[in-house]
């Protein structure tokens, strides 16, 4: 099996430390920067499946998330962490990838739930997505059907140790091997999937352009994208654009 189909339960690239005693400045603000970034972290929750059920309540005042530095946010662009709670349609895969490509990086993926770790009971279903990695680099799972909120909260803290670590840069690994992920998501979506986001352009803005970036499957990207259309909102109820 390869390196990108294990799962990858929190198991990122270790950091390796600059050096020196000319650093050391910049050492103590790297520090300060990961601790401040493990400690307040904004988290879209994607309620795929069943698991959302049990957020409330980690949310709520029984588990109160909030007091971890972890609070909901309603728009991808501001988020850190997507949550995806439970088993994931083909349909709602194609929402999580666009999700995931808006967010900003450093961005971090929880998978809640066995279906979303190999497609748990409905690993036989043709409408489910089984491996959600195979899609995205996923930083850590939290297994169960479903997890209760104790495992909610302690899967989040073993997320903030590993961003205040340096262990949780999955993220890079999305524009590292992206004919991979896209690979997948071709198999799944057919050969002229795409997005609107350019993938291409912010793995060389975040440096993280390699040599399994490009490949076969993002040369047939480029040989079906078509221009996006501008979306075109119409108004006006019992007029002929609405039928
Ligand atoms: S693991 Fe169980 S609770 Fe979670 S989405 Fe699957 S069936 Fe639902």
């Amino acid at each position: 099996m390869s390196k990108l189909n294990s799962i990858p339960v929190a198991v990122p690239v270790v950091q390796q430390p600059s050096g020196g005693a000319g650093n050391l400045l910049a050492n103590v603000f790297d520090e300060l920067t990961a601790f401040c970034r493990s400690r307040s972290l904004f988290m879209l929750h994607y309620c795929t499946g069943c698991g959302a059920i049990e957020l409330p309540p980690a949310m709520t005042s029984r588990f109160d998330m909030e007091r971890l530095g972890i609070q909901p946010m309603v728009t991808p662009r501001q988020a850190d962490i997507l949550l995806v709670t439970g088993y994931v349609s083909t349909k709602t895969l194609k929402r999580i990838i666009l999700t995931y490509e808006q967010m900003n990086s450093p961005k971090y993926v929880i998978g809640i739930c066995s279906c979303t770790v190999n497609g748990g009971m409905y690993w036989q279903s043709y409408a489910t997505a089984k491996v959600l990695a195979d899609y995205m680099p996923v930083d850590m799972y939290i297994a169960g059907c479903m997890p209760r909120p104790e495992a909610v909260i302690s899967g989040l803290r073993e997320l903030m140790a590993n961003i205040r670590a340096g262990r949780s840069d999955n993220w890079k690994d999305y524009y590292r091997h992206y004919d991979h992920y896209l690979g997948n998501q071709q198999r799944l979506f057919g050969e002229n999937w795409q997005t609107p986001t350019d993938v291409i352009g912010e793995a060389r803005h975040y440096d993280q352009f390699g040599p399994e970036t490009l490949g076969e499957h993002t040369a047939l990207l480029e040989r079906h994208q078509t221009p996006l259309l501008p979306f075109e909102m119409r108004l006006g109820l019992g007029s002929e654009s609405n039928k």
